[in-house]
């Protein structure tokens, strides 16, 4: 379970978080919505570890991770735009932030994530050769293979259409399933993150606007915020 409790965080004199109290269960599909700047990337930054809170603590598994360093917490990413190495092939992707880390995961273990994320015809290609779907798949494998205690995507549908958005939709909730891997996204889409997730964070202007399940969120918001949002963007 991931705790963030009383959560603040300023830039400026400017209250970018502004008390974020959410728990998050292991195995749970968490989205983070909201509007542009309304300090989503900020509090994905918070979890991961890139910056600390000015207020407020974070928990996991009982143990207060504020002032651990990223490496430490061992959670783990998929950048909007992948990051991939285009010079490389998608196996050597795959396995690149393992060179230095011996142990972590076995080679039997790498080919079941490749299998799983059903690869293998596309191993020995190039990035520039791979869809943005198979990119995505890639940049997941790559992620996965660290076995990261989280795993955070940040807006991973937005470069993705039609059929291979909703491919990728199930590929990440098979992905928490599979391996009761709690999932955080960030999204500003309100129709991705009631089709993808558990439990939905929404973020305005730094607070929390509700934090509920789909289905609590478009039939009980809890504010005009929550239901122009929602309903607005539907
Ligand atoms: P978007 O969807 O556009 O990426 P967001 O919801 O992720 O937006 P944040 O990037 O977290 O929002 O930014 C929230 C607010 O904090 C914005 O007003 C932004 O200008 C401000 N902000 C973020 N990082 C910094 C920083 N390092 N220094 C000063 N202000 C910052």
């Amino acid at each position: 379970m991931l705790k963030l409790q009383h959560i603040s965080k300023h830039f400026d004199n400017k209250a970018v978080l502004d008390d974020i109290h959410v728990e998050i269960g292991t195995g749970e599909i968490v989205s983070l919505l909201g509007p542009s700047g309304s300090g989503k990337t900020t509090l994905l930054n918070l979890i991961l570890g890139l910056t600390k809170p000015d207020r407020g603590s974070l928990e996991f598994n009982s143990v207060d991770i504020t002032r651990f360093p990223m490496k430490k917490r061992g959670f783990n990413i998929v950048f909007q735009d992948y990051a991939l190495f285009p010079n490389l092939n998608a196996y050597d992707n795959i396995v690149y932030g393992l060179r230095n880390k011996k142990g972590i995961v076995s080679e039997k273990e790498v080919q079941d994530y490749i299998d799983f994320l059903e690869l293998r015809p596309h191993l020995q290609k190039r990035i520039g050769e791979l869809s943005g779907g198979q990119k995505q798949r890639v940049a997941l494998a790559r992620t996965l293979v660290t076995k990261p205690n989280i795993l955070l995507l940040d807006e991973p549908l937005s470069a993705l259409d039609g059929v291979i958005k909703e491919s990728i939709k199930r590929r990440i909730q098979s992905v928490a399933r599979e391996f009761k891997l709690t999932t955080i996204i960030v999204t500003h889409d309100p129709e991705e993150a009631l089709t993808l997730s558990d439990k939905i964070l929404i973020i305005h202007q730094g607070k929390v606007a509700q934090f509920g399940t789909p289905q609590q969120i478009i039939h009980q918001p809890d504010n005009d915020f929550v239901r122009r949002f929602i309903i607005e963007q539907l």
